[in-house]
């Protein structure tokens, strides 16, 4: 291996991301611009390294968004503190299969340590089982799976070796605002659609209509909350929620993609508090705990349900000493990335008072960008800030939103997203960068009411 490549490549990162703050926060050229660059017929014959790199680095400029840097607040999307970073080039570099202890005895230990750190960080129950997955998406498929296999056990069905023809009906019961990786996950998973409960005007479940719901049926039951609602940031209420999921007997998972980690700010805990009492949980690393991608967390309270919707078994997978951990043994996955080496790095470099501090400061300056566009007489807020979520409208028309967000974009200042908020269009701003500064936030706000400037003011301003 000629280390020149690496050494070269690794500038280029350097490169990259020293100047990620320079330019506009946005891509500047479209997906199909980027293709018009790259090789597009296969290459019969290869080409140097060096060249690939040099090649790709070229065609791809302008089509990067600046997510890593500190004013992109689109969709729901962390960077990656410098620590992560530097360890998750270390996995691909140490190119481990981090399926078991026998793949890799580094890999077991480091991601065994990490998802028990990640369990004591956001509260959760010291026995439950936990892996690290590709995201929220198959957290909550895992989850889900294992809700499955543990109400159908208790109805007395083994879905494992049975499957669903002829099992007993599961009632799946999600709050009317659910994340639609929830849908797929219950599609994937032969459960249908799940009936939707009522939520209030934050997205949050309704406990009542929940109790309601779980009264009006009978037969196993798993019901699908939330913590941060994917616009709004609210979370459900989940002491409720358990409390009534537990008198019915329901399972309950939590999707706490980026919520959950309120769990980890002593001053925010308050906000989901009652969620250690649900059943499984599935959060993400890429998101808040600014990890690279791709890195999620499924998390389960009784190991047994875990491992039996999981676990693989063949001979030639037999472990020397069953007391270390198979990672595959608690995803969908078998051969896979070291993840637990990017995740370990972020939680030792900013140890438990530093994920609070990540944590309560995008929070902080969520409130802080609220406020300073809330100034604006054009300009209305709509959800309460209990997170890092901001729903902005624009001159209240969904035209001008929309108007605003392309604006915004095209400036590039900082980069947000439209989405549509109970029937009305919204400007979505989230905050989950670790390097976000109040002065970001400032900037980003003044960009945004300048950005109003050349849009016509609806007839009556
Ligand atoms: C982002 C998100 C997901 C999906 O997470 P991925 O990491 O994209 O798979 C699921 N649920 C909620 C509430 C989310 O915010």
């Amino acid at each position: 291996m000629d280390p020149s490549l690496l050494r070269q490549t690794a500038e280029h990162a350097v490169q990259y991301l020293a100047h990620v703050d320079d330019g506009p926060a946005g891509a500047t050229r479209s997906a199909t611009e980027v293709r018009a660059a790259l090789a597009t017929v296969l290459p019969t014959a290869g080409v140097a390294a060096e060249q690939v790199v040099a090649e790709l680095v070229g065609a791809v400029r302008g089509g990067l968004v600046a997510s890593p840097g500190p004013r992109y607040f689109g969709f729901v999307t962390g960077g990656a503190v410098p620590a992560a970073l530097a360890a998750d080039w270390l996995a691909a570099a140490w190119d481990q299969n981090a399926f078991s202890a026998v793949s890799s005895p580094a890999a077991s230990a480091v991601e065994a340590v990490a998802v028990e750190w990640l369990k004591d960080l956001l509260g959760l129950p010291a026995g439950a089982s936990a892996g690290l997955t590709t995201g929220a998406q198959m957290a909550n498929v895992t989850g889900l799976a294992a809700a499955r296999h543990a109400v159908l056990a208790r109805a007395g069905w083994d879905v494992a070796a049975a499957g669903l023809s002829g099992a007993p009906p599961v009632r799946v019961l999600a709050g009317a605002e659910a994340h639609v990786t929830i849908q797929r996950a219950l599609r994937l998973l032969g459960l249908g659609a799940a009936t939707p409960v009522a939520a209030d005007g934050q997205g949050r479940m309704r406990a009542e209509a929940l109790a309601d719901a779980l009264a009006a049926g009978k037969g196993p039951a798993i019901v699908c909350a939330q913590a941060g609602n994917v616009n709004t940031g609210a979370c459900d209420p989940l002491e409720a929620v358990v409390a009534a999921a537990r008198e019915h007997g329901a399972w309950v998972h939590v999707d706490g993609a980026f919520g959950l980690w309120a769990a980890a700010s002593p001053a925010l805990a308050p906000g989901v508090a009652g969620a250690a009492g649900a059943d499984s949980w599935a959060t993400d690393g890429h998101k808040w705990l600014n990890v690279p991608y791709d890195c999620g967390v499924v998390a389960v309270a009784d190991p047994q349900a875990h491992r039996a919707a999981m676990a693989l078994d063949a001979a030639y997978l037999a472990r020397p000493d069953a007391s270390e951990r198979s990672n595959s043994d608690w995803v969908a996955e078998a051969s896979r990335r070291a993840r637990g080496f990017p995740v370990y790095a972020a939680l030792r470099a900013l140890g438990r008072s530093g994920v609070a501090d990540l944590v309560d400061r995008c929070c902080a300056l969520a409130r802080r960008m609220a406020s300073a566009l809330e100034a604006d007489p054009r300009l209305e807020i709509l959800n309460e800030v209990v997170l890092n979520q901001v729903l902005v409208r624009v001159d209240d028309d969904d035209a001008a939103t929309d108007a605003a967000v392309t604006a915004v974009q095209r400036d590039g200042t900082c980069w947000l997203g439209g989405t549509r908020w109970q029937g009305r269009a919204a400007m979505r701003i989230s905050i989950s960068n670790w390097s976000t500064t109040e002065q970001d936030v400032d900037r980003s706000a003044a960009a945004i009411r300048a950005a109003l400037g050349g849009l016509a003011p609806r007839s009556g301003w």
